[in-house]
C-alpha cells in the first residue's frame, strides 16, 4: 500500500487496436473502485510490443476513455520508455542469483520440445542452464535471462472474484525475463511498473489468470509485497458465445457513434458482471457510492441491447434540453458532410426537447427525429405522411392557414382556432391537426403538433403548410 494507505489501481491496455467494449469495463470497474475508495487510478500503455502497437491505437485508447468519462490521474505511463528499468531489475535479479542466463540456442530448445512432445510430456523449458557453472557458457553467446522459479509447493493467486487459485510450482517453468536481444518480457514489464507505479489493486480480464501465478513469481523473488487481484469473467455476445467480431460494436466509438450516452455506457458496462440487488438504473455517482469487488460476479457477463437502449432512453429523458441540443449538434457534426447547428435551429430543439426527448432511444433517433427543427423549407414527405395529405387534407391546410392570418402566433391561440375549426367543419380536431403535422414534419409521429408551429413561428410554418396546401 501507498503511505497514506489508499488504493492505487490502473487500467493497461496495449495499443493494438480500438479501445473494445470488455477493455473499458475493466477500466470502468478500476476507476470506480479508485474513486470510492478516494485511491488513484492510474493509466498505463503497455506499447512493449513494437510491431503490433500504433499511435493510432493509442489515440483511440485516449479518447475512447475521455468520452467514457474515464479520467485517470497523473501523467500516462508508457511501459516502453521504460525498458532501462525492467533490465535494470533484471539485473538485480541476476546479482541476486534470483535469475540466471540461458545459452540455448532456438535449435536446441526446438529439439527439447520435439523430445517432449514424442514422449507425451507438457512442453516446458528444463531448466538446461538452471544450475549450470556461467563459466560454460560459450563466450560472446546470445542469451536470454530466465527467472529462477520455486520448483516446488504452490503459487497462489489470492483473487477477490475468483477465489484462491492455485497453481502447483512444477508445471510453471522458469520464464524468459530478458530476451536476447536485452528487451523486456511482458511479464516482467508488468510487474515492475506495477511496483513502481505503486499499484495495489490489480482488476483485469480472467485471461490474465495464468499471468498472474508467472508475475507472482516475479513479485516473491523481488521481495514486493503482493497486489489484490480481481480477474474479471469474459464478456459473452446475446447468444451466451464468446465475444467476437461476430457480434459487431466491439469497439466504444461504435457505441458513441450509435447514439449512446456516456452515462449509458458507465451503468451499462457496471451492469456487465457487478450487482447491486436488481438495480438497473445506477447513475455513475450512485455507483461510486456503491462499487466494491466482492459484488463482482463470477460467470461471464452477456451483451444485452435492449437493456442498453432501455438505459440510454432513461438517460436521455433526464438530460436537459441545453445538453441534448449540444449532443445532437455533435451527431450532426460527425455527418459526412458534417452539419453545423444554428443557433436559431438550436433555440427550437431546445423548446421542443421536453417531448422529443420522451421519444428517442438514441441521440441518432433523436437527431432523425429532429430534423425538421433544423433543416428550413418544405419537408420531405415519408409514406404515412403522402397517406395523410390527399387532396382533401391539403384543402384543410389551406382553409386553416387563411383562417390563421389574423391571430397572434402561439400555441394556445392556433389550438383554438384549430378546434373551432373543426367544430364547423364536423371533423375531430385530430382530422385538422393531421394534416398540419404532416406538412410540418414530413411525419405523422412528432410533438404535439401546436407546440411545434409556435416553435416554427409564423413565417416558417406558413411555407411549409403552403407547400402542401390546396
Ligand atoms: N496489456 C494487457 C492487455 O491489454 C493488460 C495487462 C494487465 O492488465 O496486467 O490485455
Amino acid at each position: 500500500m501507498t503511505e497514506n494507505h489508499k488504493p492505487v489501481l490502473r487500467f493497461a491496455p496495449s495499443p493494438t487496436g480500438m479501445l473494445h467494449i470488455g477493455g473499458a469495463r475493466t477500466a470502468l470497474f478500476n476507476w470506480l473502485y479508485a474513486r470510492h475508495t478516494g485511491g488513484k487510478f492510474l493509466l498505463r500503455i503497455e506499447d512493449t510490443d513494437r510491431e503490433r502497437s500504433t499511435p493510432e491505437a493509442v489515440g483511440a485508447i485516449l479518447n475512447g476513455m475521455t468520452w467514457l468519462g474515464l479520467t485517470w490521474d497523473g501523467e500516462t505511463v508508457y511501459q516502453f520508455a521504460r525498458v532501462q528499468r525492467h533490465r535494470e531489475i533484471a539485473e538485480q535479479l541476476l546479482a541476486q542469483g534470483k535469475a540466471y542466463r540461458c545459452y540455448a540456442t532456438a535449435q536446441e530448445l526446438d529439439e527439447m520440445r520435439a523430445a517432449q512432445r514424442a514422449a507425451g510430456k507438457p512442453i516446458r523449458y528444463d531448466g538446461r542452464w538452471r544450475d549450470r557453472d556461467p563459466n560454460e557458457a560459450p563466450s560472446g553467446a546470445p542469451f536470454v535471462v530466465r527467472l529462477k522459479a520455486q520448483q516446488s509447493g504452490e503459487t497462489i493467486v489470492h483473487d477477490v472474484v475468483q477465489g484462491d487459485v492455485r497453481f502447483a510450482n512444477e508445471q510453471l517453468d522458469d520464464m524468459v525475463l530478458l530476451r536476447s536481444d536485452g528487451n523486456p518480457t511482458y511479464m516482467l514489464a508488468v510487474v515492475v511498473d506495477d511496483y513502481d507505479m505503486g499499484i495495489t489493486h490489480i482488476i483485469r480480464g480472467d485471461d490474465h489468470l495464468n499471468n498472474a501465478a508467472r508475475q507472482l513469481q516475479i513479485i516473491q523473488a523481488m521481495g514486493w509485497l503482493e497486489p489484490v487481484y480481481g480477474h474479471l469473467p469474459l464478456i459473452h455476445g446475446p447468444d451466451g458465445a464468446k465475444l467476437s467480431k461476430r457480434h459487431g460494436a466491439l469497439a466504444v466509438e461504435a457505441y458513441r457513434d450509435m447514439g449512446y450516452l456516456p452515462e449509458t455506457m458507465r451503468n451499462y458496462l457496471l451492469r456487465l458482471g457487478w450487482s447491486h440487488g436488481n438495480d438497473e438504473i445506477i447513475p455513475t455517482a450512485q455507483a461510486i457510492e456503491w462499487f466494491n469487488l466482492e459484488s463482482v460476479g463470477k460467470s461471464p457477463a452477456r451483451l444485452d441491447f435492449k437493456k442498453l437502449d432501455n438505459l440510454n432512453a432513461h438517460y436521455i429523458r433526464s438530460m436537459d434540453g441545453r445538453a441534448l441540443a449540444d449532443e445532437v449538434a455533435a451527431v450532426l457534426a460527425r455527418k459526412e458532410p458534417p452539419q453545423t447547428l444554428s443557433q436559431s435551429a438550436r433555440a427550437r430543439l431546445i423548446a421542443a426537447m421536453p417531448s422529443l426527448k420522451e421519444r428517442a432511444k438514441t441521440l441518432v433517433e433523436l437527431a432523425d427525429a429532429a430534423e425538421f427543427l433544423y433543416a428550413d423549407g418544405a419537408r420531405i414527405l415519408d409514406d404515412a405522411a403522402k397517406r395523410v395529405l390527399t387532396e382533401e387534407a391539403r384543402g384543410l391546410n389551406g382553409e386553416f392557414l387563411a383562417l390563421t392570418a389574423q391571430i397572434p402566433w402561439t400555441a394556445a391561440a392556433l389550438e383554438e382556432k384549430a378546434r373551432s375549426f373543426a367544430g364547423a367543419k364536423g371533423l375531430k380536431l385530430g382530422q385538422v391537426a393531421q394534416p398540419i403535422r404532416a406538412a410540418l414534419t414530413g411525419r405523422t409521429t412528432s410533438p404535439p403538433v401546436f407546440a411545434i408551429l409556435e416553435i416554427l413561428g409564423r413565417e416558417e410554418s406558413v411555407a411549409r403548410i403552403e407547400a402542401y396546401s390546396a
